[in-house]
């Protein structure tokens, strides 16, 4: 990157050279290379005639009888938002919690996701939940896959969720019953039990997608989505033995996204040949993991500490970016690529004169530090990838938030091994499946096996994706209850659902930076919640009319949606489709995350519940 100085400085560039208006101009052409008209419909789930290649590969279904009691409360999804509920539920003396799953044991995202290589991208420090109170250290900076599963497991262990749960049982539908004021439960095991209380959290990414390609059901070779991942083919585990079963194979990945840039290295160094279809490159920043030192972690683990990460990260990440006022650098204690981020649009601020910290200008110091970044991270490619053709092609352009980013120090380095390569399609993504291989670009490239690294529905409806419609009172379904757009109080309650609590983002905290923070939060207010209720005797509660009504309107007013419409096409901007009147509705507190927390806290500290009322008792 060349420096100029101020007197050298266009009014298109920034004081560090780079040529604004350029990077606007290919910007808007590589994301309209790639916007679609089918959007979210380019996509096909990993079920109906692929339902084979959706089971679960890790652990056989134990047979059992069909359950048919009553619980306190009934989790749905045993991922990180079942355990940290669980866990305060436990804590608040609720002990017959039942969390239920598809999958053959606790960890969502950690249960399905055992890719070579897999591993948190936010530091364990405040990725992982309940590390203090289970006195667990995170071994390295950035956890693998399997320690944060056996996280899970000790969380489940620890707070006595193992007794109650039922693993391997799709919930399947969910009627509120006004009499009893109890919901009931019915899966697909042929349980039909009933509950107090109702936790949803089956997660944000957790349904699998291919991408819709013509041929894809005719590959007669081996296949499987990395959710699924096949050691019984590939040879290995996944804590990194050698994948010995593909010494002698030729290896697609179709997909370059966050879990391609961990897997490609692996098998990089086991396949035959292996080739990379990529439609767009993603960011790829430093990573520099290494492992946590106990001696460090001894001294920083004094009480509270989880809490006051977690906080630090808040007050790094979104400090600067909702209150531009504040340039003052606050310790950064997480110290990993989000808070470099916020740091280094606050050094920019901060270079600002006061008087010149108007919205517009804001904005371009936004822009600037965001294309200083993404100008280093397109250097860094071609430090890195040596056959400067590859490295052109693994180069992103786009605004490093448009697509989740990425951070690794052996993805671009794959490229340099002789049996890797790289299919670049130029944004068109690959045009066909066939018997044998894969057709991009024109061409067909023969391989044994295709990995799909193709991601998870995000920008679907909500029931669609938990795979039931709630009925709330009077038989009302969540989907017809959401039809123009989600309706909550804070993210966690719904009007006409009684007794049923939402775990998940949006209209809360709507902090995707660090998913388990929102949940660390919503799990003291679920728990806080359920015990006044217990407490007085009373039947149920439920969100006011009028203070749910009040939540939306300042969130439809006040609230930045996620996700911009310039970017390249994604799951953070709903695949570039133009934001419908729905999408006004997926947004968060306006005053950000922190502020949210600190709301929630005086609203479990006050007691009074204000917003929800109760009947019975
Ligand atoms: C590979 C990968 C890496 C990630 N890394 C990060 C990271 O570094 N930082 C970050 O903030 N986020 C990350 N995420 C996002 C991640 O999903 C969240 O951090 C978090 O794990 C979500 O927890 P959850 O409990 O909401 O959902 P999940 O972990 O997805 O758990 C939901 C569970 O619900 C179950 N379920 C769904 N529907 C039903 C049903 N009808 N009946 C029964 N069970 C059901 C599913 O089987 C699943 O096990 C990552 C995601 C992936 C895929």
């Amino acid at each position: 990157m060349c420096l100029a100085t101020r007197e050298e400085v266009r009014p298109g560039m920034t004081d560090t050279g780079i040529d604004r208006d350029a990077l606007r101009r290919r910007y808007a052409e590589e994301r309209d290379k790639r916007l679609r008209a089918d959007g979210n419909a380019q996509y096909v789930r990993l079920a109906d005639r692929f339902a084979e290649a959706a089971r679960d590969p890790y652990l056989p279904m134990a047979e059992r009888e069909p359950v048919r009691d009553d619980v306190t409360f009934a989790f749905i999804g045993g991922g990180f938002a079942g355990l940290t509920v669980g866990a305060r539920l436990a804590e608040a003396g609720v002990r017959d919690v039942r969390i239920i799953d598809k999958a053959g044991d606790f960890g969502g995202t950690w249960y399905w996701n055992r890719y070579p290589g897999a591993m948190c991208d936010t530091a364990s420090m405040v990725y992982m939940p309940l590390l203090e109170e289970t006195g667990h250290r995170p071994t390295e900076k950035y956890a693998h896959g399997p320690e944060i599963l056996a996280h899970c497991r000790r969380i489940g262990e620890q707070y006595g969720l193992y007794g109650n749960a039922l693993f391997h049982t799709e919930v399947t539908s969910l009627e509120w019953d006004e009499v009893r004021a109890r919901w009931v439960i019915g899966t697909d095991r042929g349980d039909r039990f009933t509950a107090r209380f109702v936790g949803m959290g089956t997660g944000p990414l957790h349904v699998a997608k291919l991408p819709g390609v013509p041929g894809i059901a005719d590959f007669a070779g081996h296949w499987f989505h990395t959710s699924r991942w096949d050691y019984a083919y590939t040879g290995g585990d996944p804590s990194g033995a050698p994948l010995d079963g593909l010494a002698d194979r030729r290896v697609a990945v179709i997909g370059t996204g966050a879990t391609a840039v961990q897997c490609v290295p692996e098998l990089a160094k086991h396949c035959g040949e292996l080739y990379v279809f990529q439609r767009t490159p993603s960011s790829v920043d430093v990573r520099g993991n290494r492992p946590l030192d106990a001696g460090w972690f001894a001294g920083i683990a004094t009480p509270g500490w989880q809490q006051r990460w977690l906080d630090n990260f808040t007050e790094n990440w979104e400090g600067v970016l909702l209150d531009p006022a504040r340039t003052a650098q606050p310790d950064d204690l997480v110290q990993d690529g989000w808070t470099d981020l916020a740091r280094r649009l606050r050094a920019l601020l901060a270079a600002l004169p006061p008087e010149e910290r108007t919205g517009a200008r804001i904005l371009r110091a936004f822009e600037d530090a965001d294309n200083a970044k993404m100008t280093a991270i397109r250097a860094r490619v071609d430090a890195v990838v040596r056959d400067p053709e590859t490295a052109a092609r693994l180069k992103p352009w786009y605004r490093q938030l448009c697509k989740r980013p990425c951070f690794h120090d052996a993805y671009l380095q794959a490229f340099n091994r002789p049996n890797t390569h790289l299919v670049d399609t130029d944004g068109k993504g690959v045009e066909r499946i066939t018997e044998t291989g894969v057709v991009a670009a024109g061409r067909e490239y023969p391989v044994d096996c295709i990995v799909y690294a193709s991601g998870f529905e995000f920008g679907t409806d909500y029931t669609e994706r938990a795979g039931y419609d709630p009925a709330g009172r009077d038989g009302l379904r969540l989907s017809a209850y959401w039809a123009d757009g989600m309706r909550t109080l804070y993210g966690l309650f719904a009007r006409g659902f009684p007794n049923l609590f939402l775990v998940q983002l949006g209209q809360g905290a709507n902090l995707v930076s660090n998913v388990p923070t929102n949940y660390a939060e919503a799990a003291k207010t679920v728990a806080a919640t359920v015990r006044h209720v217990l407490d007085r005797g009373l039947a149920a509660f439920e969100p006011d009319q009028a203070a749910q009504d009040a939540w939306i309107d300042l969130l439809v007013a006040r609230g930045r949606p996620f996700g911009s419409p310039d970017c390249t096409p994604g799951y953070y901007n709903n695949e570039g489709q133009a934001p419908g009147p729905r999408q006004r509705f997926n947004v968060g507190y306006p005053d950000g995350a922190g502020a949210f927390f600190v709301m929630m806290e005086r609203w479990r500290a006050a007691g009074t519940f204000d917003g929800l009322t109760f009947t019975g008792g």
